[in-house]
């Protein structure tokens, strides 16, 4: 998909929200641009110190035919679900919730904190065969962490350098964190039929010779044999790719589906307490749904 003889490079700034109360960017989905590979929602939040507040306090809420999956580059958050599942997650560790027909859960600030937050979460749709699969939780505790001249390449998701990560994914794609070193060069090998996004995480980072604002989505397309980055004084950055998905996709508040019709059931079954279940291990608030069709403000 090379424009021109060249490659696609394209900034997408991204949306600053509220989520619950705490400010976060949004990268994915937005207009023009709803996915990279299979992965279909990209927010940042932070980073920010606190005291005795707790800046992650999102309650109880439904998700359909999607994989959640956080990471941290500072701070903690404790994942509860109505499977019974519990995980606090730290830096250098993944969450990653298979929804499948249906699962609830929470995500918060614990009591016991370092009174830090900076990570991003993602979202990636199942694909048609998958996707009716079982709900299901892991907390992976490794990820394998590539030490380079350069940088640290962190392999959250898929396989590069030779390093593969765990993660129980059903589409073909890759997620890293790449850290490079005041002065430092990294380049990542690219495959060719897929698609590619960084989001500066901190810092200043270099992609093929562009300087990336913090808080822009970089669209960077097919085609690509490698991604060279730089850095002068150290920073940080995702990279995810993936091949483009085909299958049309319906996303809404936090479903994603193929029909309107899924979406209406999914809505009408957790405003009914059906499907999705209780999460015992939580005490706070359940989100209700918003009217469909309006704006889906607190898509999570
Ligand atoms: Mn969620």
């Amino acid at each position: 998909m090379a424009r021109g003889g060249g490659l696609v490079f394209e900034e997408l700034p991204a949306r600053a929200a509220e989520l619950a109360g705490l400010r976060i960017h949004r990268a994915l989905p937005r207009r023009g641009r709803r996915m990279v590979g299979a992965w279909c929602f990209l927010d940042r939040y932070g980073p920010l110190s606190f005291t005795r507040e707790k800046p992650m306090d999102v309650g109880a809420h439904p998700h359909i035919g999607l994989q959640t999956f956080s990471w941290l580059v500072e701070g903690e958050i404790v994942h509860n679900d109505s499977l019974g599942c519990e995980g606090l997650i730290r830096p250098g560790e993944v969450s990653l919730m298979t929804a499948g027909p249906g699962i609830a859960h929470s995500e918060e600030t614990p009591r016991e904190n370092t009174g830090r937050l900076h990570g991003v979460q993602l979202w990636v749709a199942l694909p048609e065969a998958e996707r009716g699969r079982a709900a299901s939780y892991r907390h992976y505790r490794e990820t394998p962490a590539l030490e380079l001249a350069g940088g640290v390449v962190r392999v959250m998701a898929g396989e590069t350098l030779g390093a593969r990560s765990e993660l129980e994914m059903y589409s073909e794609l890759v997620g890293l964190d790449i850290e490079v070193h005041a002065g430092g060069r990294v380049e990542i090998p690219a495959r060719r039929d897929f698609e590619y996004a960084a989001l500066p995480l901190k810092g200043g980072v270099e992609l093929g010779g562009e300087r990336l604002n913090l808080d822009s989505l970089y669209y960077l397309g097919m085609g690509r044999d490698s991604i060279r980055l730089g850095s002068r004084g150290g920073g940080r950055v995702l990279l995810i790719g993936g091949a483009p998905f085909e299958e049309p996709v319906v996303m809404w508040w936090n479903f994603v589906a193929r029909t309107a019709e899924e979406i209406r059931a999914a809505r009408e079954d957790w405003e009914q307490r059906r499907r999705f279940g209780e999460i015992p291990g939580f005490r706070g608030e359940r989100i209700g749904a918003p009217a469909y069709g309006a704006r889906p403000v607190d898509q999570r």
